[in-house]
């Protein structure tokens, strides 16, 4: 047994595995250029306040999940870890005065987040999110420029049968009287609710559609509906939501129990769910309207709507459904230096550093190895070729060996990068044909 391991509920990934997240992070990347998200990076930690407020102090994350800094002294302020980055991008949306900026400011944010739970299946301690958001437009169109942007980054992922669980959780005007009429039916109820949710009926009853506990379907099943309740404003809202949304061939579940987790959600919620794995650990993202959220903060009121994708749950999902290996593909170097004197690292490194500063993926074999070991060395490394330092050198020339095709021929140093460059693309090109 080692002495140290990584913490419960955070993983290594090992460089077998970081392919498919770099690929994801390019794809990420590339979708939030093409749609003109620009890229923000908030810290990692924020005063506690931030997501007290923000995320609603009734509410799991801030309740169980907050991953709190201890302070170092009496007067330091409380910090604590990003449970998620909406909060904080709204911080800084009015630090920098984002407000004067041409409306919507549109931003998207890659990287941990961190949370308290108990660690299980899909469940983490730290987990990565893919975050997108629009601060500063009302909708509906915009909210469907983000449902539409998050179902074509699972589609470029590779990954099929993705829904879009659709709600309107209603505003200030028409929440509270829902709030109380749905109070009034599950206190008349309360007998057959399990003791969790009889908790969260006092203090926080928009929570109690959403259980995911077994014992609660036929009773939410019944439950009054707010998307039956919705204001002229939010049926309106809404109305133009699922229009915007079916001009673009965008699918959708309506799903009136959907309120997430958060409090500062207003109208549009949704989540996304891979059909069959709908269970509580198994949305592979979400997010919604919050236009009560940077007044929260201390703005002035300001609209804002976006999601955030879970990128872990997203790569098992992909294993899961066997599209994983559309993912891989990261091979070994392109060349490995290795050398007939097995003392001579100096010449081996010399070559494969000109090699690298002309742009090819080289290393050298800078063990003192016999000549034999560091070939069988190259071909594990499963490298196209290797090129051997020996006497040759002394007039200026390596043997370049292509270990795929088991050729060899001598090349002139000033010449090595070009042809190597040159054979490998057209080995690739003609793989790719093939
Ligand atoms: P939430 O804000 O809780 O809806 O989180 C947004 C997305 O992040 C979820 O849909 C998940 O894909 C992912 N996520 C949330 N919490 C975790 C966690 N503890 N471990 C892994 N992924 C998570």
């Amino acid at each position: 047994m080692p002495a140290f391991r990584a913490a419960r509920g955070t993983r290594d990934l090992l460089p077998d595995e970081t392919p498919r997240w770099t690929r994801l992070e390019r794809l990420a990347a590339d979708l939030a250029t093409r749609y003109g998200y620009r890229r923000i990076e908030t810290p990692m930690f924020e005063q506690a306040a931030v997501f007290e407020r923000g995320v609603g102090e009734v509410t799991d994350i801030v309740e169980k999940e907050l991953f709190r800094l201890a302070p170092r002294t009496d007067e330091s302020e409380a910090w604590s870890l990003r449970p998620e980055p909406t909060a904080g991008i709204v911080r800084a949306y009015l630090q920098h005065g984002m407000q004067t900026w041409p409306q919507p400011v549109r931003l998207a944010e890659r990287g941990p987040m961190f949370r308290y739970d108990r660690p299980q299946a899909g469940r983490y301690r730290q987990f990565s999110q893919w975050d997108v958001e629009a601060i500063g437009d009302a909708g509906p169109a915009i909210d469907a420029e983000l449902l539409e942007l998050a179902t074509r980054f699972y589609r470029e992922a590779g990954l099929t049968g993705v829904e879009v669980w659709l709600n309107s959780i209603g505003d200030q005007n028409c929440r509270p009287a829902f709030v109380a009429e749905l109070t009034a039916y599950y206190r008349a109820h309360l007998a057959e609710l399990p003791e969790l949710e009889r908790d969260r009926l006092e203090r926080n009853v928009l929570r109690l559609p959403d259980s995911k506990d077994p014992r609660m379907a036929a009773l939410n099943a019944a439950a009054p509906k707010l998307t039956d309740r919705l204001c002229d404003a939010c049926a309106e809202h809404f109305a133009g939501l699922r229009a915007h949304l079916d001009a673009l061939d965008v699918g959708y579940r309506l799903e009136p129990g959907l309120v997430r987790g958060l409090d500062y959600y207003t109208r549009t919620t949704f989540e996304f769910y891979v059909t069959g794995r709908e269970g509580q650990q198994q949305a592979i993202g979400g997010g919604g309207r919050y236009d009560g959220l940077v007044e929260l903060l201390g703005g002035r009121p300001t609209p804002g709507i976006g999601f955030g994708i879970g990128i872990d749950r997203l790569i098992l999902a992909l294993a899961e459904t066997g599209a994983a290996d559309a993912t891989a593909g990261e091979t070994g170097p392109v060349a490995v230096v290795v050398g007939a004197d097995p003392e001579d690292t100096a010449a081996r490194l010399r070559v494969a550093t000109d090699l690298r500063a002309a742009g090819i993926a080289a290393r050298a074999d800078l063990a003192h190895r016999k000549l034999g070991k560091q070939l069988e060395a190259a071909v594990r490394d499963r490298a196209h070729f290797a090129v051997i330092v020996g006497d040759e050198l002394a007039d200026g020339e390596l043997a370049l060996r292509d270990l795929a095709a088991g050729t060899q021929k001598l090349v002139p140093v000033e010449d090595l990068a070009r042809e190597v460059g040159r054979a490998h693309a057209a080995h690739r090109h003609g793989s790719i044909e093939g």
